[in-house]
């Protein structure tokens, strides 16, 4: 079956995307990304955190972290709009060396309006609202900073 490219509704979804990064000058790299995704099609951002620096998790981790949070409309679907994320991934050097391994960008989907996606099992993974979200103060904080008023759809 083919996967459509636009959300099947006829509205703009509102989604956050998490943005990461310990390796180069992190600051440019998340001006070059919400830059992207200002050029991308069917994309609109609306809200960009500041950044928020933290320490680096695992014994290979490496430099502190920069994150931050920004807030997108979007007729892409999920799984389209976190493709779109990859590709800025790659065009702005993430190398994938391991889990936790130290990168340049990481883009997460965080959440895309109040749907639940368990797609975890498909060789494509895709989870949302992402599963790490709620738990993590270095997604947390740049993230309620642009949407206090975004409620998780399972944890409320
Ligand atoms: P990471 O190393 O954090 O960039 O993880 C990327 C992997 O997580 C990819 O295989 C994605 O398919 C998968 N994934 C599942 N759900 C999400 C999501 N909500 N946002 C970003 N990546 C996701």
């Amino acid at each position: 079956m083919a996967i459509p490219a636009c959300n099947t509704g006829t509205d703009p979804v509102v989604v956050a995307v998490a943005l990461g990064g310990n390796l180069g000058d992190v600051p440019r790299t998340f001006q070059q990304a919400i830059a992207r995704l200002r050029r991308t099609d069917n994309v609109k951002v609306l809200r960009c955190s500041g950044n928020y620096q933290t320490r680096a998790i695992g014994s290979q981790a490496g430099a502190d972290y920069f994150n931050a949070a920004i807030e997108l409309e979007t007729t892409l679907s999920p799984r389209a709009l976190l493709t779109t994320l990859q590709e800025i991934e790659s065009e702005l050097g993430r190398v994938r060396t391991g889990h936790w391994s130290p990168r340049t960008l990481d883009l997460d989907l965080l959440s895309y309006g109040s749907e639940v996606i368990d797609e975890s099992d498909s060789p494509h993974p895709l989870s949302v609202p992402h599963p790490a979200c709620w738990y993590r103060r270095f997604v947390l904080d740049p993230w309620t900073e642009i949407a206090p008023e975004w409620r998780h759809p399972l944890l409320n």
